[in-house]
């Protein structure tokens, strides 16, 4: 049977990314030369020949003489590829309600290291930014970072994220981040970023329907469909927080009153509780006892709500994050029974619930995705379309 052009253009892309991923993966344990990549991988010398040429291109790997070779007779020293070291390549920051993480990674879009800062709720975002940009360089000083060049900044911001990513309250932190860095920064919604990261960490089928709901300062998360995160006509979906759970108060941040973040988020269960956050992580305080009651409240309430909105999305996988990743057995199970009384067989009978396993840090993680897809290297899985807030300038080295 014949190919339609897209799918053996399809075939060609893939066949190709799967060729440079088996040069990287040798690569990695250490320098070769052209000769040795083409013997270890079968690959032939011109597919190796434009590969490495297209590696050392775009600055993921160098080539030199071997080092401890003499130069024995007229022959020119053994040239060598390596990876290249102590560089970064791309930058992921999220940036939640009332505190932020960023992460570097070299030159193949793996992280090198992630931090976390805690700051006032309600702080500038040119604040947040400035803060952002100094986590950033304390991180290079500690990782040996020589050449800090990123390619791009992938960030994750909280609430909707329209088509024009410039469209929203943190204007000013994309553009202070972009001209810090010289680099393009690309936006999308931080829960949106989790949900991508959550359904590709697990074994998921690529036809598989993904929830992730997360609850901590905000409450929301993302819809992956085959793979693919669904943003919604607005750039708002998977804004599940801001359902009328209660009758009205004052005005949540959505303009409207009773919504269930305002009702269920950590900063609520802590205030009816009597318990101050201090520097506590969601963990720890998901483990106090002062807690318990509060949270089988907010997992029967979140169930309830969950549920209803999932009923005709036929998900078969709904994945918890945030403070309701931490729920003890009994406060899962009340979770578990509200979501099955909301949905139809045979959804119900087929959905996976679990907590999510992954870091805090996953939104950053999710941010150098972002980077990676945008640039098209290696590996690069990232199913977003997405475009930069600010046009990429000529990028430079900062000491
Ligand atoms: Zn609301």
């Amino acid at each position: 049977m014949a190919l339609c052009p897209d799918q053996s253009l399809a075939g060609a892309v893939s066949v190709r990314r799967t060729n440079v991923d088996r040069v990287v993966q040798l690569l990695r344990y250490g320098p070769a030369s052209r000769a040795v990549i083409g013997e270890r991988t079968g690959l032939s010398r011109a597919t190796v020949s434009g590969i490495v040429n297209d590696l050392i291109r775009s600055g993921i790997a160098t080539s030199g003489p071997m080092v401890g070779t003499r130069n024995e007779g007229a022959g020119r020293p053994t040239q060598v590829v390596a990876l290249a070291e102590h560089s970064v390549r791309s930058v992921g920051v999220e940036f939640r309600w009332g505190d932020l993480f960023v992460g570097i990674a070299d030159p193949l879009h793996q992280v090198v290291a992630t931090s976390h800062h805690r700051h006032r709720r309600g702080l500038n975002w040119r604040d947040r930014a400035e803060i952002a940009i100094e986590e950033l360089r304390a991180l290079c000083r500690e990782s040996g970072i020589q050449s800090f060049a990123p390619q791009g900044i992938g960030v994750g911001v909280p609430g909707p994220v329209t088509n024009d990513p410039l469209e929203g309250t943190w204007r000013p932190a994309i553009r202070l981040l972009g001209e810090e860095f010289r680099a393009p920064v690309y936006v999308e919604n931080n829960l949106r970023l989790r949900a991508l990261v959550e359904a590709s960490a697990g074994s998921e089928s690529r036809s598989e329907t993904v929830v992730y709901f997360h609850v901590e300062d905000g409450i929301g998360g993302g819809i992956v469909i085959g793979g693919q995160v669904y943003r919604g006509a607005n750039g708002a979906a998977g804004d599940f927080g801001h359902v009328t759970v209660a009758p009205a108060t004052k005005p949540c941040r959505c303009g409207r009153s009773g919504c269930l973040e305002q009702v269920a988020n950590l900063p609520a269960l802590l205030k009816r509780a009597g318990v101050s956050r201090g520097d506590r992580t969601t963990a720890e305080l998901a483990r106090l006892p002062e807690l318990r009651e509060e949270l089988e409240r907010c997992a029967t309430l979140c169930g309830r709500v969950i549920g209803e909105q999932i009923n005709a999305l036929d998900v078969s996988h709904l994945i918890l994050g945030g403070i309701l990743a931490h729920l003890d057995d009994h406060a899962l199970a009340l979770f578990t029974d509200e979501v099955n009384k909301r949905i139809q067989l045979p959804t119900a009978a087929t959905i996976r619930i679990s907590r999510s396993t992954l870091a805090d840090d996953a939104g950053v993680r999710g941010g150098i995705a972002l980077v990676r897809h945008a640039t098209g290297a290696p590996s690069a899985l990232m199913p977003f379309t997405v475009r930069p807030a600010i046009a990429a300038p000529e990028s430079t080295t900062v000491a």
